[in-house]
């Protein structure tokens, strides 16, 4: 998957410093933060988006949530709170079709979304 901005930096063609990795999963900053903590947790596998998953991809999906929350719990916001979000396709505003995961936090989060 040459043409997918996630892919690449998983393969290290661009370089990034990773917050978290292991053999599944990667956890980087996002580069145009919408909170004071705002981390992406992305699988190594291609999956484009929720539409595409299976359910071989069970145990990594829990897995991205349970790494969600131990990144909160690191940077101190385990009991203040935090938000996990995928977004899924043109109307939730996805932009980068190889599925992560969303985990903001650092200010009161407005409900619902806009
Ligand atoms: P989404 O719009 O839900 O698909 O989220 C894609 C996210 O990737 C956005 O929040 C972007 O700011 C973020 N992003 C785009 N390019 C990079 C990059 N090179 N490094 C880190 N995050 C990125
Ligand atoms: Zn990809």
């Amino acid at each position: 998957m040459t043409d997918c901005l996630f892919c690449r930096i998983i393969a290290g063609e661009i370089p990034v410093k990773p917050l978290y990795q292991d053999e599944h999963l990667i956890v980087i900053k996002d580069i145009d933060p919408k909170a004071p903590m705002h981390v992406l947790v992305i699988p190594k596998a291609h999956i484009a988006s929720l539409n595409e998953l299976a359910p071989d991809h069970d145990s990594l999906v829990g897995s991205m949530f349970r790494r969600a929350a131990a990144i909160a719990k690191e940077h101190g916001y385990s009991e203040r709170g935090f938000r996990t979000v995928f977004n899924t396709n043109r109307e939730a505003g996805q932009s980068v079709f190889h599925i992560h995961l969303h985990v903001l936090a650092g200010r009161t989060l407005t409900w619902p979304p806009g």
